[in-house]
């Protein structure tokens, strides 16, 4: 009889969406490209939130061991509703302009950390933001702050922190600024990169707003929409995809792998179980990149 479970070695093994702790992940840029190596996968883009510090370190360290490395990043997008995230791709890691989007970036989110140390400090939860600073290296996000919830035994698990408080609807959810996405696709361009996306359903929108987002986002010349990520039901990945690829977008797929703080999201895995095929890559941004 086939063993079903041999059909993963077929295709190369890739991830295109992970996080260190250059942000909110838990493995550093080189523990996460060791992984990668051990994991099998063939090619990994790291996408840290507001930050590109690790991109030179995993980028060395994927050469050593004969990995296609893919430098990344994830920006919040301004939106009323939601959370939008745009992942950039291939771009150019000392290209100015990118450097001081990078800037606002860090100058919105470390405005949203202050205010949210207050909000909890007004209700009694003593966290304050030189803790967090100490505690943490790189971007500062909520799952650093949830890790901190758990260590002041608040709530039992990152999960929970973000359950009881800081999610979407939760008393403490708290957006940092966006940047405006007509400005941000052109930087990323003129930095030889690509636009992607993230995520789509973490824009709360219904399927026929969602449609019509997608052809804006094409007027403004967005590149790929990120069809698979881990945190998105397998049968609403299917949909988007689909939806994605009759508008003519690149597809690409990543498990948003954090480590330790999301648990949920394994390197290399789509979240219908199977692992991510390489055509996510060699059919969108290697093309796209000419990599
Ligand atoms: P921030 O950029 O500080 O607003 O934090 C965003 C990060 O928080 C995301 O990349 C996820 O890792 C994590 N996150 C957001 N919402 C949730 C949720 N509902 N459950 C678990 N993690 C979440
Ligand atoms: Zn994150
Ligand atoms: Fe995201
Ligand atoms: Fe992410």
């Amino acid at each position: 009889m086939y063993n079903f479970r041999h059909r993963a070695s077929i295709y190369a093994v890739i991830d295109l969406h992970t996080h260190t702790t250059a942000s909110d992940g838990t493995l550093t840029p080189t523990e996460l490209v060791q992984l990668a190596k051990n994991t099998g996968l063939t090619t990994l883009a790291i996408t840290d939130h507001d930050s590109v510090s690790g991109i030179s370190e995993a980028s060395a360290a994927a050469k050593k061991l004969g990995l296609q490395f893919v430098p990344g990043c994830e920006f919040n997008i301004e939106v009323d509703f939601g959370e939008f995230h745009l992942l950039a791709y291939g771009i150019d890691i000392l290209n100015e302009q990118f450097n001081s989007l990078l800037q606002t970036c860090t100058k919105n989110r470390e405005m949203r950390n202050e205010q949210l140390c207050s909000m909890f400090q007004n209700a009694g939860i003593p966290i304050r933001y030189e803790d967090l600073r100490q505690k943490y290296t790189g971007q500062i996000g909520r799952p650093h702050f949830a890790l901190f919830l758990k260590e002041l035994g608040i709530v039992k698990s990152v999960q929970e922190g973000f359950d009881k408080y800081l999610a979407f609807r939760q008393p403490f959810y708290l957006k940092t600024k966006g940047l405006i996405i007509e400005e941000v696709i052109p930087v990323i361009h003129n930095a030889g990169g690509i636009a992607v996306l993230a995520h789509p359903m973490s824009l709360y929108l219904s399927w026929s707003k969602l449609g019509k987002k997608f052809l804006e986002l094409k007027a403004r010349e967005l590149d790929g929409i990120e069809a698979w990520n881990g945190g998105t039901k397998a049968s609403q990945c299917k949909r988007l995809e689909k939806l994605a690829r009759q508008m003519g977008f690149l597809v690409t797929a990543g498990s948003d792998f954090h480590g330790k703080t999301k648990s949920l999201s394994r390197l290399g895995y789509k979240s219908d179980g199977t692992k991510i095929e390489d055509r996510y890559y060699t059919d969108s941004i290697q093309k796209a990149l000419s990599i």
